[in-house]
């Protein structure tokens, strides 16, 4: 491994993310050797008024599980030190900027600083401006990259202000915007998939594919999110990110490299083929939802800290259509929601059927014969399962399914780094692969926003699922029109 120094500057130390998710990861790059053990330091801010003692205790406590000994968790966790800091106020940049330039000489990180805003949004940009305004970037020839966590922007145009703001500090090429499914291990197999096998890559079109369905289903309802949540809904909540991510993955052209730049651009180049709709074309397209009750779950509209007449989607379900050549006449089905049977995601590739069934053509009889399906599940176990038709044992030619299942086993489980770690880790190496370009995030938001235009005119009729199913009916029909199924429907 190579180490890297680097100087984390964390906005949101105090912050639940942190706690759960940032030091643990930090923690594993430091003990795999990824982060330089001597070289490397984390200012952690917040507007409580901890000292460093209590904030590496706090780190001591998120990594307790994974620390070999005490002396390890000591160790890392002295490279630790708090600022009590209050981003809205300037003059409190000035203390960040000279401390980051202390401690960069303390550990000779030669400048290599790292800025990740763990924050609420409507914070992202005033940090940026801040951290360049005060000095608070290396100019040293180390690098200044800033690590932005979601949401991007409420819509199109909130986005771009964001972006414009960012961009006054930070060149495109030094923002990594987190999104955490292009962390996942299945997520970035679906290019070793497609491009590493000319067995999957030949069918990848639309001779072969006769529809294409993401499902992103959770378990649970709103839980404490309600407050932000019934601001979003789950169009913007899980559709115009990861969805958008996953599907402009599964579209895209094979890029000249694995090369960041080259795999971005044709991301952008799928999702710009994707057809952008009217206002009616999205009315007939796509489907909203909100759960009811079952007696004991309580529906929706009946959470803590939800209004009792919200008209925020819980349930999404779409057809997005790609218009190249590749995928003309197929199309890609979304749908994602709380409260659903089970928690999982996972991608159904369903292929045409022969033309001729020669099995059925014997004896007149109907075909036995069913769709192969590839399917990818992304959650909670990496699987890939390819359906195929069989012969069932015995005299004569009767059909049967016949899987080939591919399960990640506990080594490549345990090799399996949590999503943020991953994507930490190629922050500091410069990778920008796994992260959302303002390309991809602006257009995603043209596609989310005509929809979200005609959810927030129209009045919908909620409730309409029920806790435990896989959404509301009218997401069946979305398929049934077309003469085709949800592959998963339990
Ligand atoms: P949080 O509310 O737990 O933490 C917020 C942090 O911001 C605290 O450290 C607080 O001290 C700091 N803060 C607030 N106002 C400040 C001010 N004026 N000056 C300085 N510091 C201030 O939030 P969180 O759950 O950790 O989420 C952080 C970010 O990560 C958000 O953008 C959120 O959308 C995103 N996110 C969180 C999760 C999660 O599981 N918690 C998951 C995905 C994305």
């Amino acid at each position: 491994a190579t180490a890297t120094r680097a100087l984390f500057m964390l906005f949101g130390a105090t912050g639940d993310l942190a706690k759960r998710k940032l030091y643990p990861s930090i923690f594993n790059l430091f003990k795999k050797g990824y982060i330089d053990n001597d070289h490397f330091a984390l200012i952690g801010t917040g507007r409580r008024e901890w000292s460093d003692d209590t904030f590496r205790g706090v780190v001591m406590d998120s990594i307790n599980d994974s620390a070999d000994s005490d002396e390890q968790a000591q160790s890392f966790a002295s490279h630790f030190y708090y600022m009590s800091h209050d981003v809205t106020k300037p003059e409190h940049y000035d203390a960040l900027s000279d401390y980051a330039n202390k401690l960069d000489a303390q550990y000779e990180i030669n400048g290599n600083r790292i800025f990740y805003i763990s924050m609420a949004p409507n914070f992202f940009g005033t940090v940026a401006k801040n951290l360049k305004v005060h000095n608070c970037l290396s100019d040293n020839g180390g690098f200044n990259r800033l690590i932005i966590e979601k949401p991007f922007g409420r819509d199109y145009d909130s986005a771009e202000e964001l972006n414009n703001a960012l961009g006054k500090s930070f060149n495109e090429d030094q923002v990594y915007r987190i999104d955490h499914y292009l962390g996942k291990e299945m997520v970035q197999n679906i290019l070793a998939l497609r491009f590493g096998n000319p067995l999957v890559e030949g069918i990848w079109n639309n001779k072969y594919i006769d529809n294409v369905q993401v499902t992103l289903s959770e378990k649970l309802g709103v839980e404490e999110r309600a407050g932000y949540y019934d601001g979003a809904g789950a169009l913007r909540d899980m559709i115009q990110n990861h969805t958008m991510q996953m599907l402009s993955i599964l579209a895209m052209e094979q890029p000249i490299s694995f090369r960041d730049v080259d795999v971005r651009r044709e991301k952008i180049r799928a999702l710009r083929s994707m057809h952008i709709y009217t206002p009616d074309e999205a009315r007939e397209n796509f489907v909203r939802g909100q759960y009811g009750s079952n007696g004991d779950q309580k529906d929706y509209r009946h959470e803590d800290n939800v209004p009792n007449d919200s008209t925020t989607e819980t349930y999404v379900a779409g057809k997005v259509e790609f218009n190249n050549q590749r995928w003309a006449n197929v199309p890609f089905y979304i749908r994602t929601g709380k409260m659903l049977t089970d928690k999982f995601t996972r991608i159904d590739i369903v292929f045409k059927k022969p033309l001729i069934d020669i099995f059925a053509a014997a004896d007149n009889s109907e075909s036995q014969l069913n769709n192969n399906v590839l399917t990818l599940f992304v959650d909670p176990v990496n699987k890939v399962v390819l359906h195929l038709n069989g012969k069932k044992a015995g005299q004569g030619m009767e059909m049967k399914p016949l899987d080939l299942t591919h399960v990640q086993n506990d080594e490549e489980k345990a090799a399996t780094p949590e999503p943020y770690e991953r994507l930490i880790h190629d922050a500091i190496l410069g990778n920008a692969t796994n992260f959302a370009s303002w390309d991809e995030v602006s257009r995603a938001w043209e596609f989310a926003d005509v929809i979200r235009h005609v959810w927030d005119t129209d009045q919908p009729d909620f409730p309409n699922y029920t806790p435990g199913s896989m959404g509301p009916k009218a997401a069946d029909d979305l398929l049934s029109r077309d003469g085709r199924a949800w592959v998963f429907n339990s």
